[in-house]
């Protein structure tokens, strides 16, 4: 799903990644690690997209290294308070944060952000990388995206727009297609987009971005009104729903990739324990299956690593910073 651009800078940074021995303090040895419970943080409300790949492949990875992995929902704004705490955790494997692209957008939309990306965490490996559709209540007036725009355009002041907070994925896409539209509309914002999608579907908020993790069901039982996808290639488990460039809209472009992250100075052994269990549910054809069914892959096992996981995070924060400013948003 990535662009070759993309795939020629992590190739070039994860070759100085590899150099400056990134993946975890060199300080301690994995021991017996792990010899008790892991906790994984989602800094979003269960049953939404970022848990529902949490716990995909906690099981796997649970079997993988013997003990329990308890997922633990730590919301609010825009996922920066879960990842604010597993950067204040202790570095010893067993707090562990799956968080999506809002690691790499949060520093251009938080002034005051709790944790610095590169600085307080160490990666474990890239996971997936979800597209997202654009979905709305189901009796919401406009058929298509163009018609979309039109009727937001004409109804800026009650067209309500839902998310999951600033620098949630959600919110993200919201902004671009904002700006897209040349539009300002009134936002919306939940702990994740689990509960604005039940809002969504009782018909109490307008319409939103979403991964397809979340919206595949509810587009396919015919519960949501589905206006585009928004990555380059349509979907194969959505394959009539047009892609945003399809309909006039290319600039809207935006996938959610995920990773694993510890606290920073984690031992490097412990880094790459978790980084080996993490590639073996991603080979996991229950897993793969699962994934297939809602929209999705597991990235391929040489980016399910720290190296390659932080050459993207240092790629992404520039170039999301780059498009948050040429979209004139602000920080908070
Ligand atoms: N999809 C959400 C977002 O907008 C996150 C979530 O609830 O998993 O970032």
């Amino acid at each position: 799903m990535r662009t070759t651009r993309t795939i020629v800078a992590i190739a070039a940074v994860s070759l100085a990644a590899a150099c400056s021995g990134t993946g975890g303090s060199d300080d301690g040895d994995a021991g017996n690690y792990p010899d008790d419970n892991i906790t994984f943080i989602v800094p979003f409300s269960a049953g939404g997209p970022t848990d529902t790949v949490t716990r995909m492949i906690a099981e796997p990875m649970a079997k993988e290294l013997g003990v329990k992995i308890v997922v633990q929902n730590k919301e609010g704004a825009g996922g920066t308070v879960g990842a604010g705490e597993v950067a204040r955790a202790k570095p010893d494997g067993y707090t562990v944060l799956m968080h999506h692209i809002g690691m790499s957008t949060a520093p251009a939309l938080y002034k005051n952000l709790p944790y610095k990306p590169l600085e307080d965490f160490e990666t474990i490996g890239l996971v997936t990388e979800v597209p997202m559709t654009i979905v709305a209540r189901k009796d919401f007036a406009p058929a298509t995206l163009p018609d979309l725009v039109t009727y937001v355009k004409a109804n800026a002041g009650k067209v309500t727009l839902a998310n999951a907070g600033i620098g949630a994925a959600s919110h993200l896409c919201g902004l671009l297609f904002q700006h897209a539209a040349g539009v300002k509309l009134q936002e919306v914002p939940y702990q994740g987009t689990g509960p604005a999608l039940t809002d969504l579907v009782g018909g109490q908020v307008d319409f939103m971005c979403d991964q397809t993790t979340n919206t595949t069901g509810q587009i396919t039982a015919g519960k949501v009104k589905a206006y585009a996808v928004t990555t380059p290639e349509r979907v194969k488990s959505l394959p009539d729903l047009k892609t945003t460039a399809e309909l006039g809209m290319p600039q809207l472009q935006v996938s959610v990739w995920h990773g694993l992250y510890a606290p920073k100075g984690t031992p490097k052994a412990i880094v790459e324990k978790l980084s080996n269990a993490l590639k073996k549910a991603l080979a996991n054809q229950a897993v793969i299956d699962q994934m297939a069914k809602l929209g999705t892959a597991p990235v391929p096992a040489d980016d399910a690593t720290p190296q390659a996981h932080r050459a993207y995070l240092e790629e992404q924060l520039t170039t999301w910073a780059k498009i948050i400013a040429d979209a004139g948003v602000k920080a908070t």
